[in-house]
């Protein structure tokens, strides 16, 4: 038996070191009779030079080089009685092709010109954030996007690319739209993909080296010095255009155990087995990762960490986080907040399957109260838009009886009253969205549900449900491509499908200008009024107040005044058909700001109304402001 007490190591020194003078290998693994270093020639060399390592304390092993092993290959080699492995440390910071063999990374000799001394974007609360998610390949790989490097790292620093109708793409598009986050999809190693098959397409969601960056987004996957190099050209373009960047990681399950790095220095201690020698399967993928072993949680932290200062990561989507103890996470977010206090920290609050971790200890919805971690907000999505894949409707596409549930999400899932009371403690621990990368995306999910309506009708729909997400309290996300009503032709899950169905088409862009230009508007109105965007729970309890609507229909307002200055702003989400009149609950000067066709800051008509009744056309959100002395 493996005692944790004995074998907890608490160094920040494991993996391989550089200097110029010499390399410094230290590697844990408390099972091993003799561990050896192998050092390659190249990427090539399938035997390497042999180093045998010393037992220290903790069961650490180690080794000392001297010379200069600057971006050279190495695996270890575990013997044991039962026989010898090579296997790639888990703690490499680079690899050649398909993880086969890690490397002693200088990063200083890899960095893109400019790269320590970048600019970064302002900091900004979460609550101020627009994430955007993104798929690496996904992004460039259509003809339609005109950007040189598709599929690849680099295409996300091609800046002045367009369709052929001109519409801008790439980079140029995410400025345009306004996001604050790119959340992409994963990008450390994973091992679904031969990384020199440039035909073969995953999300993903399958990790083997979680400090390397994936290589078959790279322009050559075989030099490990290349991947960083563009992930890193990728983040400095992005936080030069005011850009910040979240990784989507998965630290709930490895792709497989035998050839697990973690597996074979330290052979089940890694995951969650039961009594019988069960692996656990609360991820759905075959394993769970133990999360709550201290060496474990340590793996994690400094993976986190390593993210966070090598390559300047701005924020962390967190895979199945309920997987993921309720201790690791609150560790997680007390490090990485020192590190940076504004960095963005969220995640999925379920698991993918019954769990070996108690209950008690999972990360599920209501745990992260108070702990500034954010959870998609499921309650909400359903509302919105009903279930993600079947037939069942929600407020924007026929269903009825959710109007509560809309309040509900549209506070932030606060305490707002007893009717009105939601898992958070705050509006920042809601992730406000309808659709993502898995399940119909929202333009399918509203052809599904609303059969025999008209093309215009289904894109009404998809507005009324962005601008729910856009207007709500807490953090919205956006599901790349939906802004231009993306599809992926009804595919439910399309991890492995290929460019043909999960590509962005940037010619719809063009077919669904209109849309385009809304979100954009919706955006932007969003980032200029505050109110939107409150940040305590006793802020919206003071600032919301529903109105009396009909069913269908959702209004509230937002009250605040500065001294003498009161502010108003009225939002009516109106999923009926039919149009209706609101009573404008002050009266006074109102300015339109949004209609459900277009939206704009500055207000879209140059009337200003002042009558005492508006009509809100169906389907469609209006958005009306007040100031007044
Ligand atoms: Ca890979």
């Amino acid at each position: 038996m493996i005692s944790l007490q004995e074998f907890l190591y608490e160094g920040d020194d494991l993996g391989a070191t550089y200097w110029e003078a010499s390399t410094l290998f230290k590697v844990w693994s408390p099972v091993a009779d003799h561990m050896k270093v192998l050092l390659y020639q190249d990427s090539m060399d399938e035997i390497g030079i042999s180093y045998d390592m010393v037992k220290t304390e903790h069961g650490i092993w180690e080794l000392r080089l001297f010379g200069d092993y600057k971006n050279m290959y190495y695996n270890y080699k575990v013997i044991t009685r039962t026989g010898e492995t090579v296997t790639p440390d888990p703690y490499t910071k680079g690899a050649t092709v398909n993880g086969m063999k890690g490397m002693i990374v200088d990063f200083s000799s890899i960095n893109p010109v400019g790269w320590e001394n970048h600019r970064l974007p302002q900091p900004i609360q979460s609550t101020e954030a627009v994430i955007y998610e993104m798929h690496i390949r996904d992004f460039s790989s259509d003809s339609s996007s005109g950007i040189h490097h598709k599929g690849k790292y680099l295409g996300f620093t091609e800046t002045g690319t367009k369709t052929e109708t001109g519409e801008m793409t790439g980079i140029d598009h995410l400025k345009e739209l306004g996001i604050t986050h790119l959340h992409i999809m994963p990008v450390f190693d994973f091992s679904s993909t031969d990384e020199c098959n440039e035909n073969e397409y995953n999300w993903g969601y399958d990790p083997f080296l979680y400090n390397v960056p994936e290589g078959s987004y790279s322009s050559d996957p075989i030099d490990g010095t290349i991947r960083i190099k563009e992930f890193k050209q990728m983040i400095q373009t992005l936080h030069e255009n005011n850009i910040r960047i979240v990784m989507d990681i998965v630290y709930n399950h490895t792709y497989r155990v035998d050839s697990s790095p973690f597996h074979i220095l330290a052979p089940g201690f890694y995951y969650r087995i039961n009594q019988d020698g069960v692996y656990g399967n609360g991820s759905g993928c075959g394993n769970e990762i133990a999360t709550e072993k201290p060496m474990v949680r340590k793996f994690i932290l400094d993976s986190l960490k390593f993210w966070m200062t090598e390559y300047k990561i701005d924020g962390f989507r967190f895979d199945l986080m309920a997987l993921i103890d309720i201790n690791t996470m609150q560790e997680i977010q007390t490090l990485l907040r020192s590190i940076n206090p504004n960095v963005l920290l969220y995640g999925e609050p379920w698991t993918g399957g019954g769990s070996f971790l108690d209950y008690p200890m999972q990360f599920q919805k209501g745990k992260q109260r108070g702990k500034q971690i954010a959870i998609f907000n499921d309650e909400f999505r359903n509302a919105i838009k009903g279930d993600n894949d079947g037939w069942y409707t929600g407020f924007v596409n026929g269903g009825m009886g959710h109007e509560q549930n809309m309040k509900r999400g549209i506070v932030g899932s606060i305490y707002y009253n007893p009717e009105l009371s939601g898992f958070a403690e705050e509006p920042v621990e809601s992730v406000n969205y309808v659709s993502s990368h898995d399940n119909l995306t929202l333009y399918d999910k509203m052809v599904k549900c609303c059969p025999g309506q008209s093309d215009c009708d289904i894109e009404k729909r998809n507005r009324l449900a962005l601008s729910i997400i856009m207007t709500s309290q807490g953090i919205p996300f956006l599901h790349g491509g939906s802004e231009f009503l993306r599809t992926k032709g009804g595919n439910p899950n399309s991890y492995n499908a290929g460019d043909a169905v999960n590509a962005i088409r940037w010619d719809n862009k063009n077919k669904y200008h209109e849309t385009f230009e809304y979100i954009k508007g919706l955006i932007e109105i969003r980032k200029s009024l505050e109110i939107l965007r409150l940040r305590k729970a006793e802020e919206i309890r003071k600032t919301v107040s529903f109105l009396e609507t009909p069913p269908g229909v959702v209004a509230y307002v937002l009250n605040s005044s500065v001294g003498d200055n009161a502010f108003h702003v009225l939002i009516v989400h109106n999923a009926n058909r039919d149009s209706f009149q609101i009573i404008l609950p002050y009266q006074g000067e109102w300015k339109l700001l949004a209609n459900g066709v277009k939206a704009d800051v500055k207000g879209i008509k140059d009337t200003i109304i002042n009558t005492e009744f508006v009509r809100i056309d169906g389907i469609s959100t209006f958005i009306y402001q007040m100031n007044s002395i």
